[in-house]
């Protein structure tokens, strides 16, 4: 029996579901990395996710073949359907094994290869092990998938047992040597930059491990520290887990038994690894919400349209919008492909509810600037912040940017380290400069209009059109 692995979202060897499941049942395992060409090549060519897999695909390659000299990472680029099928032939497996993806597009690209792969009487196997629990897996009582988060989490709790965070075992005897494998290749072989990648993210799983380290001396005060975006406190593993360089049931493992000690930090921290879970599920039960408001009342909603609203959109984009923190937060999404996840909350709501733009236009800036770019989670946060989602911020409840930045960012550190022409301002004046006057600014080195934009909108009329621009929602559920 000859299997072919076919990694995506795992990119590890310990604790991953398709790979320990053809180790077991096959006599000869290779392994195979598909650079999509389906994906790659709508993206913009200085893309650091790419540079991301590339560096994580080269340490994969050096584990395997540190498990069995010979064996290693075979890499392709293309479309699937041919690539997968074709080595797959040329490797003669009996089946290509692999882990579930529940995305849209990725469910259909799976369709096709289990279909090429059947026409040559092969078989495509697929596994969980991107979520503790996935699709159908909780349901409520009545057997429906939630919509709201806490009885879903609850639920999920109630539903863990010892089993469910156990980790799939690793019997590299049967890693097959290859030929084909070690060819990874280089960002400009398959015509991206070379980015660079913000060094405290790491790559590989060697680079998820050192921020495990770090966060694990840190978790039991994360219930404290997570809001504040000039601390240390998240633990930054979304890039990890996004590409599955690190297992969920290991983190989820940690989380759990930490919190069973009492650990208040631990507790909310496998809360949000639930909330990871909860969209996920959600997309499984309502794809159609991907694209659409997940409640159809909002997609009445009548967003801004033309240049004026191209030119709010720009300014949120690059962070001129004048509302100091959420400038640093945007600037900080550009300088490194992270925005910590109180910012995302922040901009996301100002998008929407200060310069009335589709929330759709704010998604797909993350998706195009994220590391840890997942659809479910982005589509999920987004719609929170639009109320457009299903356990959303209530339509009428509308961020105030300059409370937010006085409550989460009061001494202005997170958004000097963004914006430095800032930086001699005191506390009570970094979070809205505009209300200081002009002498006052100037004796600090700052021009509003020469050294920093004044405040593209007024938040309080601002607060009254939305509240008029969401007013259509009012008579439908
Ligand atoms: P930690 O606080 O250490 O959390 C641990 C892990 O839990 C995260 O790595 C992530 O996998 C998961 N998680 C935490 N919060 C959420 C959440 N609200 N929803 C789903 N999963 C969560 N997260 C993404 O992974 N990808 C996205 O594309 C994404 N887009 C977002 C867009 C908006 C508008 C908002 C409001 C949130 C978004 N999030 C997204 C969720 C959250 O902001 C990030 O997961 C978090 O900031 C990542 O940093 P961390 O790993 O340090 O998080």
């Amino acid at each position: 029996e000859r299997a072919l692995v076919w990694f995506r979202r795992d990119l590890r060897v310990d604790d991953q579901a398709a790979l320990s499941r053809a180790l077991s049942a096959a006599q000869q395992v290779f392994c195979v990395f598909l650079l999509d060409r389906d994906i790659l090549d709508p993206l913009p060519r200085a893309d650091r996710r790419v540079v991301f897999i590339l560096r994580s695909l080269e340490e994969l390659h050096r584990q395997l073949a540190a498990l069995r000299p010979g064996a290693g990472l075979i890499v392709r680029h293309g479309q699937a359907q041919a690539e997968i099928a074709a080595l797959a032939a040329q490797l003669d497996v009996q089946a290509v094994l692999t882990n579930h993806d529940d995305e849209p597009a990725a469910l259909a690209r799976d369709a096709t290869v289990r279909d090429a792969l059947a026409a040559q009487g092969r078989q495509l196997l697929s596994f969980k092990d991107h979520v503790v629990f996935e699709r159908s897996e909780v349901l409520s009582a009545s057997g429906s998938p939630y919509t709201v988060f806490t009885p879903y989490k609850n639920a999920w709790l109630r539903r863990l047992t010892p089993a469910d965070l156990r980790p799939h075992p690793l019997q590299p005897q049967a890693l097959a040597a290859s030929p084909l494998a070690g060819r990874i290749p280089a960002p400009a072989e398959i015509g991206f930059e070379p980015v660079a990648l913000p060094a405290q993210l790491g790559v590989g799983s060697s680079g998820a491990e050192q921020l495990l380290d770090d966060f694990l001396e840190r978790m039991d005060r994360y219930d404290r520290a997570r809001d504040y975006p000039a601390l240390k406190g998240p633990s930054y593993l979304s890039v990890h887990l996004r590409f599955g360089t690190i297992s969920i049931r290991r983190l989820a493992r940690l989380a759990h038994e930490r919190m069973l000690g009492g650990l208040r930090g631990a507790e909310v921290w496998l809360g949000e690894l639930i909330w990871r879970e909860f969209y996920q599920q959600l997309m499984h039960h309502h794809p159609q919400a991907m694209s659409a408001a997940f409640r159809p009342a909002y997609d009445a909603i009548e967003w801004e349209r033309g240049p004026g609203a191209e030119a709010l959109f720009a300014a949120w984009r690059e962070g001129r919008t004048g509302y100091p923190l959420v400038d640093a937060a945007m600037r900080q999404l550009l300088a490194s492909g992270y925005m910590h996840n109180r910012l995302r909350m922040v901009t996301a709501s100002f998008l929407c509810k200060d310069l009335g733009l589709d929330w759709r236009w704010g998604e797909r800036h993350f998706a195009e600037q994220l590391l840890d770019f997942d659809l479910a989670a982005n589509n999920g946060g987004w719609q929170w912040a639009s109320s457009s989602g299903c356990d959303a911020q209530p339509w009428f409840r509308i961020f105030n940017p300059v409370t937010q930045s006085e409550k989460f960012d009061a001494e202005g550190l997170f958004i000097k380290r963004y914006l430095p022409q800032l930086s001699k301002l005191p506390a009570k004046l970094v979070h809205a400069p505009w209300r200081a006057r002009p002498e006052e600014l100037q004796a600090l080195g700052l021009v509003l209009g020469r050294d920093y934009p004044p405040p593209l909108v007024d938040h309080e009329a601002a607060r009254r059109r939305t509240l008029e621009r969401y007013a259509v929602v009012k008579t439908a559920r």
